[in-house]
């Protein structure tokens, strides 16, 4: 674009020499687009080269005696192919450079006969000796010499870059050392030098060369702390600004929680809140009180009454004549709240709605004026409830169970201010404890409550992990259960027959009944039906007219079925440990205990150590922390549910002291330059609001 600076870090990737439209679509798809992404794209690791030298060289720096080896590198033609007969099928090559000849010679690789010529130009490396008077290398590591290569004449560190088949590393190394000189001259360093400094960090264009073309590890461990370090301090700048941002020009609606609406709210409850429950709704209570809107994470495992809290926080706002809404991630979980909710409120004054996306068309026109009308006081739902069409009179509160499904974008959506300039209080509760290091940078501008132990009467839900060929006795087990008035679930992987051979509901469930549960009352449930399938299914398994439930994972969470006993997952491999960990939460809400058997064959050693941990442990938090050791940030919160874009340098398993110098450095700056107007801040602003403008809220803040 550019054409007299050509290689700044936003000109288009077409400027470096050899990309043309092909390669550049190439590229696209590695989404490196520009000259500055493809000094982002990082070696994935480093490979070692010897120093190169002549022939002669190797020759003379050898010992003359037989049985003397050095590490080599040589380059040159070859000059002669032998295959000699015998036994051992081997292959000898004279390669020769204006220096001398060396041997080398390959045992048991009959394939090399197709890939070497005579006149063919090699690098080879590995160990020379003397045999018999020659200089041989036996079974060297080789390559082709291409015409792009620079000659490597020391030992040097080669970075092996993320690659396609169309664009092998090579290739992208090629593009690199191109540009990396002239791209980090124009580059401009965004860190104040004085953060730099106090953290021991490289220039940014020096981090870049020393990624790129280490000179030593150690170079490049440091580069990487440096790119890694930008990255964190980045996230945690947005974060930190937006959350000033927020509680500076905010306010919402303060809503005291009095003892005398304590009262009544409480009294509204079927049991005693537990000590921990009752805590927290002291902590959300003194939070709403205030008019600066409320942020907060509720963390409490699987059964442990978040429910609960949210209802009681929602009365509240009730009581001071304000909507709330609470945001469930799936139709079955909002149908379920909306039903105990209501069963809560009998005979109260107070209206309750419910928005899914399957509330029929005509309902919902109604539905909805009544919310904008301030007439439905307590309003529960799914995404729907995000949709541009809800328009509340006088919002206060908004709700967001199973916070992980939610991203920070959806977060701050719904923190649209209303006519009066107010906007919500957010309070997000989660039953999959977010790991220490994630709550601190995606979540990081949360307050956190978290409900410790489960209501009494419960015992913890045995779990066993079961091969597929004792599946039988599983389903004896909970064919036995039923008998004795219990109820169970079956929960598959797919709704439709696929052809990866999975389970699914329709053919499971026909196979259940024709086998191991005959004459147990069998139902299905999957997340293609219709509310009022659904809602009639779930009315069904409740009143005890279904005994069983053959069901996807739209029953994960939430699901409250205090008679239910057993689960029983089918292809248990196929799950992430949360997942697994909820739908055993599904079961052992009573008081009888909960029985959990994952049938499942793990084929990896992921697979097999997955199942191993969530049948070794009961604790949440420690299935949060094993599922990011085992699977990565990436899989459980990573870009994809959180909505910001993902690292490409910072690990946020291996980073953690350098995330806690990141966000300590992010919190100085941002209470010294709330938003980043300073002149020192030009260059780290302009790219704070590229990478996270659009996703965390950014345009608003200034
Ligand atoms: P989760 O935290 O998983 O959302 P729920 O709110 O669904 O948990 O509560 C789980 C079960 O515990 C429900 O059946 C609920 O009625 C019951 N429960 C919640 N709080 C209490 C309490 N204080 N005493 C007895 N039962 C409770
Ligand atoms: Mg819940």
């Amino acid at each position: 674009m550019t054409s007299s600076t050509p290689f700044q870090v936003d000109a288009d990737i077409t400027v470096v020499p050899g990309v043309g439209p092909r390669l550049a679509a190439v590229l696209g798809r590695m989404e490196i687009t520009t000259v500055g992404g493809l000094l982002d794209h990082i070696p994935m690791r480093y490979e070692h080269e010897h120093a190169e030298s002549t022939i002669a060289e190797v020759d003379a720096a050898l010992p003359d005696d037989e049985g003397a080896a050095a590490n080599v590198s040589v380059r040159g033609e070859i000059a002669a192919i032998k295959i000699p007969p015998g036994r051992r099928p081997r292959i000898e090559v004279t390669l020769e450079d204006e220096t001398g000849t060396v041997q080398l010679v390959w045992f048991n690789a009959p394939w090399l006969r197709n890939k070497l010529r005579p006149g063919l130009r090699l690098v080879a490396e590995g160990r020379a000796k003397r045999w018999r008077g020659y200089l041989q290398i036996g079974n060297p590591q080789w390559r082709e010499e291409d015409d792009v290569e620079t000659p490597a004449r020391d030992a040097r560190l080669r970075p092996v870059y993320p690659a396609s088949e169309d664009l092998p590393s090579r290739r992208i190394e090629e593009f690199v050392t191109k540009v990396l000189e002239p791209a980090t001259k124009t580059l401009i360093d965004p860190l104040p030098d004085e953060i730099r400094k106090s953290r021991a960090l490289k220039r940014l264009g020096d981090a870049y060369r020393d990624i790129h073309q280490p000179e030593s590890p150690r170079d490049a461990a440091d580069a990487r702390r440096r790119l890694a370090f930008d990255e964190l301090l980045l996230l945690q700048l947005g974060v930190m600004m937006k959350r000033r941002h927020l509680r500076e020009t905010m306010k919402a609606a303060p809503l005291a929680l009095t003892p005398e609406i304590e009262k009544r709210i409480l009294g509204r409850f079927p049991f005693e809140l537990t000590p921990d429950q009752r805590q927290v709704c002291r902590e959300i209570g003194a939070d709403l009180a205030r008019d600066v809107p409320t942020n907060r994470l509720l963390q409490g495992d699987v059964g442990a009454g978040k429910t609960a809290v949210a209802v009681h926080a929602m009365l509240l706002a009730a009581a001071h004549g304000h909507q709330s809404a609470i945001m469930a991630p799936t139709g079955i979980l909002a149908e379920q709240h909306h039903a105990s909710i209501s069963r809560m409120l009998e005979g109260a004054e107070v209206e309750v709605g419910l928005l899914t996306g399957s509330t029929p068309a005509k309902e919902k026109r109604v539905l909805l004026e009544r919310i904008a009308a301030g007439d439905v006081k307590l309003l529960i739902g799914t995404h729907a409830l995000l949709s541009e069409g809800t328009v509340f009179d006088d919002l206060a509160l908004v709700i967001i169970d199973e916070q992980h499904r939610f991203g920070v974008e959806q977060r701050s959506k719904l923190r649209r201010p209303n006519a009066e300039g107010r906007v919500p209080h957010v309070l997000v509760m989660t039953a999959t404890p977010i790991p220490r290091t994630l709550s601190l940078t995606v979540f990081g501008d949360l307050d956190v409550s978290v409900i410790r132990h489960l209501p009494p009467g419960r015992t913890p839900t045995v779990t066993r992990v079961v091969a597929p060929s004792k599946a039988p006795d599983v389903y004896g087990y909970l064919a036995e259960r039923v008998a004795a008035g219990e109820q169970g679930f079956v929960v598959v992987p797919a709704v439709e027959e696929s052809d990866m051979g999975l389970a699914d509901v329709e053919n499971h469930l026909k196979m259940l009944a024709a086998g191991p549960l005959s004459g147990v009352r069998l139902g299905a449930i999957h997340g293609r039906m219709s509310r009022d399938e659904r809602e009639g299914v779930m009315d069904r398994f409740r009143a005890r007219d279904i005994d069983v439930l053959v069901a996807t994972v739209v029953i994960e969470v939430g699901v409250d079925v205090p008679n239910a006993t057993v689960m029983v997952v089918e292809h248990a491999e196929r799950f992430g440990l949360a997942q697994l960990h909820q739908l055993r939460g599904r079961v052992g809400r009573g008081e009888k205990r909960g029985v959990c058997a994952l049938i499942g064959e793990p084929t990896t050693e992921e697979g097999r150590r997955r199942l191993e941990a969530i049948g070794g442990t009961e604790d949440g938090f420690e299935i949060a922390e094993l599922d990011l050791g085992i699977r990565g940030p990436g899989e459980l919160f990573g870009a994809r549910q959180s909505g910001l874009p993902p690292f490409r340098v910072a690990d946020l398993l291996n980073d953690l002291d350098l995330l806690r110098l990141a966000r300590q450095d992010a919190a100085d700056w941002i209470e010294r330059d709330p938003r980043l107007l300073g002149p020192d801040a030009v260059h780290m602003r302009r790219r704070l609001m590229a990478r996270y403008g659009a996703t965390l809220g950014l345009g608003d803040v200034g």
